[in-house]
């Protein structure tokens, strides 16, 4: 079978009901409030299913959902007993956003590193995921900037082009492969023609986004400390600690485990989402909380999206879907974080704090490794970054006196550090 098919709209749904015949078909759904959602469709027939709207939710709790018993436990005279509630049923889930598939792509990284948790895998092994690349961007969308869309190019199954009458359909891995050649009577295989119709639609798709960020410029004003602390505070007086900006974003992943015993003899282990600018979120077990703060805990967000992800896989945790942009209130979310810290002014910056990691990296006091490595420390601590430095036996006070003095031009400091 070919790697690029045409499916007419008139046969999609027939596609669909073949599909539910031996998978678990999830979709995005128009409710009867006007919501796009995900949801699992038993008939083709009794539901909308919406190609237009991007769903208000990601399809991330398909793979962890918002609640769910990781295992049951039993107590008697012979001792405990456990049984496992995980679950894997073959599933399709279709409709995707090429944002939404990258979040998956992204789950996936972070469930496979270590300690592999097997709920995510299982459910992830039974899922085929057929990606729909956006015609039209949403308001808030940006994932041409976060280069996580609007089509993809790898990642996916199966990914569908909205050619109109028809769907331009490209194979991606070996299981897209096959559930179509399954059912290979749907499908015709595509011409030059679609080919080039398809290739328009791209271009066009991409010439509509309204907004273009600058990523990787953001990226660096957090590496070198350039966010003005009084952003910060802001930000963090505006956060309401709702958690809705963790709860719509397809790559926050973080959770909480905790049992909830039914009676002395028997219990669940339950695991719930939780979300970083929550209170209590790094609250520790004898009640110190290192992000005490709101600004910090909002800091901390955006460290960790941006530049803690970069650093450890090489992508930051942003798929520019712009639900946080929809969903927060305070306009704390990453669209308008990376305008305002891209265009903040020079005077709003702290010179002496923002530049001590510069003039001790120019001096050759630390090197840059040294100074990434203080700076992701300093964000669960919060201390100045000089205070940091120290305790971390990178440098000593008098190499960071010697630095501001030679910043502040106090006489016979430059010459100390050019030694
Ligand atoms: S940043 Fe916005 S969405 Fe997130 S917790 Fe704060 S108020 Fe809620
Ligand atoms: S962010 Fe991109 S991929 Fe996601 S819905 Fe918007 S245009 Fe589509």
């Amino acid at each position: 079978m070919t790697d690029k098919l045409i499916l007419y709209k008139e046969h999609l749904n027939s596609f669909l009901r073949k599909i539910t015949k031996g998978f678990e078909l999830i979709a995005p759904v128009r409710n009867t409030y006007g919501d796009t959602l995900f949801e699992v469709i038993s008939s083709v027939d009794d539901v909308r299913i919406d190609l237009t709207n991007r769903p208000i939710l990601s399809p991330k709790r398909f793979f962890m959902p918002q609640v769910e018993t990781l295992f049951a436990y039993r107590y008697d005279k012979s001792g405990y007993t456990f049984k496992d509630a995980a679950d894997s049923t073959p599933r399709v889930i279709f409709g995707l956003r090429s944002c939404d598939t990258r979040g998956i792509l992204f789950y996936d990284l972070i469930f496979q590193e270590g300690l592999k948790d097997k709920y995510y895998l299982d459910r992830r092994k039974d899922t085929i995921l057929i990606n729909l690349g956006c015609n039209q961007p949403g308001e808030n969308c940006f994932c041409k900037s976060a280069q996580s869309g609007p089509f993809l190019t790898y990642g996916y199954d199966i990914q569908l082009t909205d050619l109109g009458d028809r769907f331009f359909v490209e194979n991606g891995r070996p299981r897209g492969r096959e559930l179509l050649a399954g059912w290979s009577y749907f499908f015709r295989p595509a011409t030059q023609t679609d080919i080039d119709a398809q290739y328009e639609v791209v271009l066009e798709s991409e010439g509509k986004f309204r907004h273009r960020l600058d990523f990787d410029a953001a990226i660096e004003k957090l590496i070198n400390q350039e966010v003005a602390p009084a952003i910060w505070e802001e930000l963090g007086s505006r956060c309401q600690n709702c958690g809705g900006c963790a709860y719509v974003c397809p790559t926050c992943y973080c959770f909480n485990i905790f049992d909830s015993p039914g009676s002395e003899k028997e219990g669940e282990r339950l695991r719930t989402w939780d979300a970083c600018t929550f209170a209590g979120f790094s609250r520790l077990a004898g009640g110190y909380n290192p992000r005490q703060d709101k600004a910090q805990r909002i800091k901390r967000r955006f460290y960790h999206k941006l530049f803690y992800d970069k650093q450890k896989y090489n992508i930051p945790s942003c798929v520019g879907c712009g639900r946080c942009a929809d969903i927060c209130f305070g306009r704390i979310d990453m669209l308008s974080f990376i305008r305002l810290i891209c265009e903040q002014k020079e005077r709003a910056l702290a010179p002496a704090h923002r530049r001590l990691g510069e003039l001790l990296l120019e001096a050759g006091i630390i090197s840059r490794k040294d100074l990434d490595l203080a700076i992701e420390k300093q964000a669960a601590t919060g201390k100045p970054l000089g205070a940091q430095l120290v305790e971390m036996g990178m440098v000593d006070k008098e190499a960071i006196a010697r630095a501001l003095g030679c910043q502040l031009k106090i006489p016979g400091t430059a010459e100390n550090i050019e030694d």
